[in-house]
C-alpha cells in the first residue's frame, strides 16, 4: 500500500503530538515532532549564551554556529515516543521546560533557523510514510501532503493541559504564566514573516476542546482511512 505524508499543524499545546505519535504507531509510520527541533535550537542558544537578557537572540553568532546544530531522534521504548537528541545528547527533558518554551518562538522566527530545520524535515519525509506535527508542515514543509489536519482548542483548555503536563514532570508552574506563554507563542508564530502558523486551505480542522484522547485518536484514524481509500 502506498505510504502517504501526514501533516498535523495547529496552536501550541493542543495535543497535536499525542495524536500524531499515536497515529504513527498504529499505522507503522515514522513520527517527527518538528517543535522539538526548534526547541533543540533554542536550548543550544541558551547553552552557548546566545540569549540576551532582554530575550533577543544573538543572530549573527547563531548563524555562524548553525552548522554545529545536529538534531536527531531515537525511539524510547519506555515512553513509546522518540526522544530528541542535540549533538548526540538526549535533551528530551531539558527542551520541555518553561524556560525553553519562553524563548523558542523568537528563535523559530529566524529565517536561517527555519531554512535549516525545514531542509532536515523534508529529508526525513522524502520517502513518505511519515506523520509530522508542527506549525508549518502542511503549508511550507510538505505542501503536497496527502492528509493535512489543523488542530485547535480553547486557550484555557490548552493551558490546563500544558500545566498538568509540567506538574506531572515535577515542575511547579504558575497557571497564568503557562496561559500567557502559549498566547504569546501563538501570536509570534502566527505573525512571523517566514512560514507563519496558519491553516492550509486543504486542511481538515479539528477543535478537540471537548474530546478525550481516545476520541481524537479514532477521529484521526478515520480520516487516514478515508484518505488512503480515495
Ligand atoms: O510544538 P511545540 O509547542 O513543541 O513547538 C515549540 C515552538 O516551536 C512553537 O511555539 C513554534 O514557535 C516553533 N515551531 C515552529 N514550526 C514548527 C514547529 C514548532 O515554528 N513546525
Amino acid at each position: 500500500m502506498k505510504k502517504i505524508t501526514i501533516a498535523i499543524d495547529g496552536h501550541s499545546s493542543c495535543g497535536k503530538s499525542t495524536m500524531a505519535k499515536d497515529l504513527a504507531r498504529e499505522i507503522g509510520y515514522i513520527y517527527i515532532d518538528s517543535g522539538a527541533m526548534y526547541r533543540c535550537c533554542t536550548l543550544f542558544c541558551m547553552q552557548r549564551g546566545l540569549v540576551n537578557p532582554d530575550g533577543t537572540i544573538q543572530t549573527a553568532e547563531l548563524e555562524r554556529l548553525m552548522p554545529e546544530i545536529h538534531v536527531s531522534f531515537r525511539f524510547n521504548a519506555e515512553t513509546g515516543r522518540p526522544d530528541a537528541y542535540l549533538n548526540g545528547v538526549c535533551v528530551e527533558r531539558e527542551i520541555r521546560t518553561m524556560e525553553v518554551s519562553s524563548h523558542v518562538s523568537p528563535v523559530a522566527a529566524i529565517p536561517f533557523v527555519r531554512a535549516a530545520m525545514t531542509a532536515q524535515q523534508q529529508a526525513m519525509g522524502r520517502e513518505g510514510g511519515i506523520v509530522m506535527d508542527g506549525r508549518d508542515i502542511g503549508t511550507a514543509v510538505f505542501p503536497h501532503a496527502e492528509l493535512k489536519i489543523f488542530v485547535t482548542a480553547s486557550d484555557e483548555i490548552r493551558a490546563q493541559r500544558r500545566y498538568d503536563e509540567l506538574v506531572a514532570k515535577g515542575e511547579k508552574p504558575d497557571f497564568n504564566a503557562v496561559l500567557a506563554n502559549l498566547r504569546e507563542r501563538d501570536h509570534i508564530d502566527s505573525t512571523r514573516a517566514v512560514a507563519p502558523l496558519r491553516q492550509a486551505e486543504d486542511a481538515l480542522v479539528l477543535d478537540n476542546s471537548h474530546m478525550t484522547i481516545p476520541e481524537q485518536k479514532q477521529w484521526l484514524i478515520d480520516r487516514y482511512k478515508e484518505r488512503i481509500e480515495d
